[in-house]
This record gives C-alpha cells, sequence and structure tokens, in this order.
C-alpha cells in the first residue's frame, strides 16, 4: 500500500479526540487545536497504522487465492441465488481497463480484477453476487437486478465502487461485463 495523502484538520472544539477516516485517496486526520506539532506527528502516524489494521481485517478472504474466490461464490451463490449460480471458473485477473469484473455465462466462468483485492469484503462480495446472477440472467434487466438486489449492500457497494473510480481517475464500471465466448459484449 502506498503512503496516502494526508489532510490535517484542527478544531478548537475538539478538545481529547483524534480522529481518521479516509476519503477518495486521502486520509483525513481530526485534531484538537491545541496539540504540539511533535504530538500531530505522532497521532498522524498512528492513526493511520490503525486505519490501516481496520481495512486489512475488513478485507475478504477471498483475496488471497483463485480458490479461495470459487469458494466465496459457492457461499454467495447459496445465500442469495438459492444456489442456482454454479461458476465452472472464477479466478482473479489482471486489471482490465474499464471493467471491475466480466462473466461469460455460455461458459459459466468469471473473471475479476485484482483491482478489487484491497476493497472491503461487503464490496467485492456485490460483485460476485452481480457475477454469479448473470449465470442466471445474463443482461441487466429488471429479472437480473431483482436476483442482485437481494444482497442487501447493493446500494452501497455500487457507491463505493463509483467513488473508487472516480478517485483512480478511471472509468471502472460493471456495464459491459458479459461477454459471448467470441469476446464481443452482448448486452450494454
Ligand atoms: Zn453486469
Amino acid at each position: 500500500m502506498t503512503e496516502p495523502q494526508v489532510e490535517v484538520r484542527r478544531s478548537k472544539r475538539r478538545r481529547q479526540t483524534v480522529s481518521a477516516y479516509r476519503d477518495g485517496d486521502k486520509v483525513i486526520v481530526l485534531l484538537p487545536d491545541r496539540m504540539s506539532r511533535t504530538e500531530e506527528k505522532r497521532w498522524v502516524a498512528d492513526m493511520l497504522s490503525r486505519l490501516q489494521r481496520s481495512e486489512t481485517r475488513r478485507r475478504s478472504p477471498a483475496r488471497e487465492s483463485d480458490e479461495a474466490l470459487v469458494e466465496r461464490c459457492r457461499q454467495l451463490s447459496e445465500k442469495y441465488l438459492d444456489g442456482r449460480a454454479v461458476p465452472h471458473g472464477v479466478r482473479w485477473v489482471r486489471p482490465m481497463r474499464t471493467r471491475w469484473a466480466s462473466c461469460t455465462p455460455s461458459e459459466g466462468t468469471i473473471r475479476v480484477s485484482r483491482r478489487l483485492r484491497d476493497v472491503p469484503g461487503w464490496v467485492l462480495d456485490y460483485v460476485l453476487v452481480h457475477e454469479l446472477a448473470h449465470l442466471l440472467v445474463p443482461g441487466h434487466g429488471a429479472d437480473f437486478w431483482a436476483w442482485v438486489r437481494g444482497y442487501p449492500k447493493t446500494e452501497r457497494a455500487i457507491g463505493y465502487l463509483e467513488g473508487l473510480s472516480a478517485a483512480a481517475h478511471l472509468e471502472l464500471d460493471l456495464d459491459g461485463d458479459v461477454e459471448t465466448p467470441l469476446g464481443s459484449k452482448s448486452d450494454t
């Protein structure tokens, strides 16, 4: 993980507490106004490592390997898709230019961009449910979304991914994620 850009905000109202949160590719650290520069340095370093630890804890176990990814898909299919989506293959692939993931329903295969390895587990889960649902419904029609919305954090995850895409100055989404065996996009 590269060092994030840090913005320190001091508040007169804040007396005891220090907090930090991520805003796009920046980390905002909130400090009491009266804190010295030396204390500030120590607290910023401390808050960055705490933030990183908590983000690491929230990542998906599926990030470890293709096998772990397959296992996660099995669990999600069971929980949200009545176990009906049974992929023949799911694997991590090098970052794609415009997509977070893609699926070839006729072959039952799903590819997930390594860009998603470090997102919170609930965001990766949304992408997996989305791709698994394409094994049942290839397009992005109402019947497709009816399946996907069974995953309760769908809207939040879509928002998270939009933010991530904007922060990276990329135009990533899942709009053209369904492929035919020839590799042409079969829907939008
Ligand atoms: Zn899709």
